[in-house]
């Protein structure tokens, strides 16, 4: 992409040696990410519309390099997924949310995004089974998402480890909900305890039309039955805006930012609703 000239947008070009050099380095760094605390989770809270309280927080994973730069989860997941670093790391953070949060009885609830690798790993969920078994953590106080994104093939052993998952009371949310063109068959094929409407849509709610977007997508989730949050809640407007619409939940840097466990609010500042 480089040659072509200095009035030329440059794109992220995977076979650029800059770029190769730096997903080397990630590697690295998520090989020996646990034995050197490199991982750390964060936790944002999900504020339950009627009552005002947090009813759940979502758990973020965070990772540093080697000599202390931040690196964002949207470069390092995907780092992770191709190396198979997933799988170990997956399961890391399932258990240090279980451990953070649900080893007291201060949080309800907490949710951990899951990749579709790990879905279809053969071993997943006897591995949850058994975290949940030895931490002595009720299923139904653990949520997993899963980002509407995952591809359709391999759906069938997918399917099976959700059923596996729900078995053990632990509830299934549909994350990043119509961004893709799988989220249809999704809703279709699974019934997603919660589903969880892609950021984009509330941002672009300021228009009209994106307004009626956003709420004909919520309308068609609430015909299948499923609980509605609304994420990336940002200011006081779009809580009014996610209330109007009749979401359950909101998600956002207005009613809480990711804290280390620690720092995690105990009560909203959001009012109950009718
Ligand atoms: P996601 O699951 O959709 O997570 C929500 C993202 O939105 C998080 O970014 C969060 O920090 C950010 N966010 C929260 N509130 C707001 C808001 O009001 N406005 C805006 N603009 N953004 C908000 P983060 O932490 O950078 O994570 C990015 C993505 O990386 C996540 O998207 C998820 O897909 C993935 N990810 C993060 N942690 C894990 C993990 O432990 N496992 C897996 N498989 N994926 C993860
Ligand atoms: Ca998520
Ligand atoms: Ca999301
Ligand atoms: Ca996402």
């Amino acid at each position: 992409a480089k040659r072509e000239g200095r009035n030329c947008v440059h794109f992220f070009d995977p076979r650029d040696p800059q770029s190769i050099d730096e997903t080397e380095t990630i590697a690295a760094t998520l090989r020996g990410a646990l034995q050197n605390n490199l991982a750390n989770m964060v936790y944002q809270p999900i504020v339950n519309l009627s009552t005002g309280k947090i009813e759940a927080y979502e758990a973020l994973m965070r990772m540093k390099m080697f000599d202390g730069t931040p690196i964002s989860p949207s470069r390092f997941i995907p780092i992770a997924e191709d190396t198979g670093m997933i799988l170990p790391l997956g399961l890391w953070a399932i258990r240090r949310a279980c451990i953070d949060l649900l080893l007291s009885d201060r949080t309800p609830m907490v949710s951990v995004n899951i990749s579709r690798v790990q879905l279809k790993s053969p071993s997943f969920a006897r591995s949850v089974s058994d975290l949940l078994a030895e931490t002595g953590i009720d299923g139904r106080r653990l949520a997993l998402e899963i980002t509407e994104g995952l591809d359709l093939d391999g759906q069938a052993d997918a399917l099976r480890c959700l059923r596996e998952l729900s078995e053990l009371g632990i509830r299934i949310w549909l994350d990043d909900f119509g961004t893709g063109f799988a989220g249809l068959s999704w809703l279709r094929m699974f019934p997603f305890d919660t589903v969880k409407i892609d950021k984009s849509f509330l941002h672009d709610a300021s228009s009209a039309s994106g307004r009626k977007m956003l709420s004909d997508i919520v309308d068609l989730v609430h015909h299948r039955g499923a609980r509605i949050l609304i994420e990336g809640v940002e200011d006081a407007s779009q809580l009014e805006l996610a209330r109007e619409l009749g979401a359950h939940q909101v998600q956002g840097y207005h009613t809480g930012r990711p804290t280390p466990a620690d720092l995690a609010p105990v009560m909203s500042g959001v009012a109950p609703g009718v």
